[in-house]
């Protein structure tokens, strides 16, 4: 992309309203605009991180064996009244009526709608394990929208639902969400610790919040620092494996993690004092296993091996996509702006043109803009008739993890200069050596 030709509407003063970096440097490198409280345009650079977000939580779904679907946001009452959720949810529930009379709600989350469509279809044990899942906006009128996507009012998320005829089978759907969960932050560039969370009215140990840590988070955590040295890096696995899945849950939740919701004092102060940590985090998803309480009240069933009609084990497993944005921002820039992950970043790399309409430099930009695509990879090219100081400045807000700098006094000798966003180091190298680089870097990524 052109600088020139793209829309990009970058703001030079900090906007007051926003009390936290990463809402702050979304709206000043132009990512998303409020449309009313609690709800976003996502303008051309926010989308496009967005849609990068997207891609990997379904790409490591689907790696996971889960199917993509795609439910409304608009909802009948009627289903939520079987649920009997339909009163209890309370406040939170965006109700509208349509034009008969009709009860309708925009969806805060789709058990309801997913038990029905499974109820209606499926009937015998042998159609068993299933894992659904979607990436759909959901409504929840919050009481203190802020920190812009952070905590919206609409916003995006990935909901996955499993049906399993047994609670082990079910608890196998946990621990491979739980795995895929783990796979999925860490491609995005991000540490996100499972942490034991409170089940709610259910009870139980099978509900974990994945949260990355970040002064600015809105959950007290308490941890033992071991956690934070756990990856689980390109390591193989068999998502069918049930030993595989545990191992890794075990491996990832036996340490001491826990939000405020289920801290335990008494079980804290038997982590090694040097290595309790209580610190904030950012809530990025949350799995949980809930048994039969959907299937019962909303009768899916299917019929087991010995011809028994019983309802099914359900899980649902959430992953804030759009919230990630925010997250993963909090965790990555410095004074100058954001520091994209390679995973993510909106443009693989940024070209800056020191002397625009020098025809040598013009000409190597160009040069470098065609290679760079012709491998497959996006460019954002910098082609304003601006001073070099503040195309700089707009690179390095936007936070593109490397750019290359051409001038016209670089090219007399044969070089450009590249620059990691991340370290600030440069390296001067003949262009063509920049482009092979980059495509090295991003081989295997992008
Ligand atoms: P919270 O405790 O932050 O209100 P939650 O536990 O109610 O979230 P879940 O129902 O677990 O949320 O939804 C799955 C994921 O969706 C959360 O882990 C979070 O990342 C994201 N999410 C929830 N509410 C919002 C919101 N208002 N704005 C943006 N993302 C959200
Ligand atoms: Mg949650």
């Amino acid at each position: 992309m052109r600088l020139s030709r793209y829309f990009l509407p970058v703001l030079k003063e900090n906007p007051s309203e926003a009390q936290i970096v990463s809402h702050r440097l979304m709206l000043r490198a132009g990512m998303i605009k409020q449309a009313s409280a609690g709800i976003y345009s996502w303008l051309p650079l926010g989308f496009k991180v967005l849609r990068k977000i997207e891609n990997i939580v379904h790409e490591e779904q689907q790696r996971a064996g889960h199917i993509p679907m795609l439910m409304p946001t608009l909802q009948s009452a009627d289903l939520w009244r079987e649920s009997g959720r339909y009163d209890d949810y309370g406040e939170e529930m965006l109700r509208i009526k349509d034009r008969h009379g009709r009860d309708m709600l925009y969806g805060p989350t789709n058990e309801e709608l997913i038990t029905d469509i499974f109820r209606s279809h499926v009937g015998s044990y042998k159609d068993l394990p299933l894992t659904l899942y979607h990436i759909q906006w959901k409504f929840r009128d919050e009481i203190r929208p802020r920190f812009g996507v952070m905590r919206g009012r609409e916003f995006f998320m990935k909901d996955g639902y499993n049906f399993d005829l047994t609670k082990e089978d079910a608890l196998h759907a946990y621990n491979r969400h739980l795995v895929s969960y783990l796979r999925t932050y860490e491609r995005m560039g991000l540490q996100a610790i499972p942490m034991r969370a409170d089940g709610g009215p259910i009870g139980g140990d099978y509900t974990h919040e994945f949260l990355v840590l970040a002064e600015t988070g809105e959950s007290e955590v308490f941890y033992d620092s071991a956690v934070t040295d756990l990856t689980f890096g390109d390591r193989a696995i068999d998502y069918d494996s049930v030993d595989q899945c545990a191992a890794v849950l075990e491996e990832f939740t036996s340490k001491y993690a826990r939000t405020d919701e289920t801290h335990d004092e008494a079980l804290f102060a038997e982590v090694p004092e040097a290595r309790q940590r209580t610190a904030r985090g950012i809530e990025v998803g949350q799995i949980f296993y809930f048994g039969t309480k959907y299937s019962e009240a909303m009768g899916a069933k299917v019929q087991g091996p010995d011809g028994k009609t019983v309802p099914v084990h359900m899980g649902s497993h959430g992953i804030g996509v759009s919230r990630l944005l925010g997250a993963i921002i909090e965790a990555s820039h410095d004074d100058k702006g954001i520091i994209w992950p390679e995973g993510v970043t909106p443009f693989h790399a940024g070209i800056v043109n020191l002397k625009q309409g020098d025809e040598e430099a013009d000409a190597a930009c160009d040069a470098l803009y065609a290679s760079l695509k012709a491998l497959g990879l996006d460019p954002l090219y910098d082609d304003r008739n601006e001073r070099a100081g503040g195309k700089f400045a707009t690179m390095d807000l936007l936070g593109l993890p490397w750019r290359i700098t051409v001038g016209p006094r670089g090219l007399k000798n044969g070089v450009v200069e590249l620059t990691s966003r991340r370290t600030g180091e440069s390296e001067e190298m003949p262009p063509e050596a920049a482009v092979e680089k980059i495509a090295q870097i991003y081989a295997g990524i992008a």
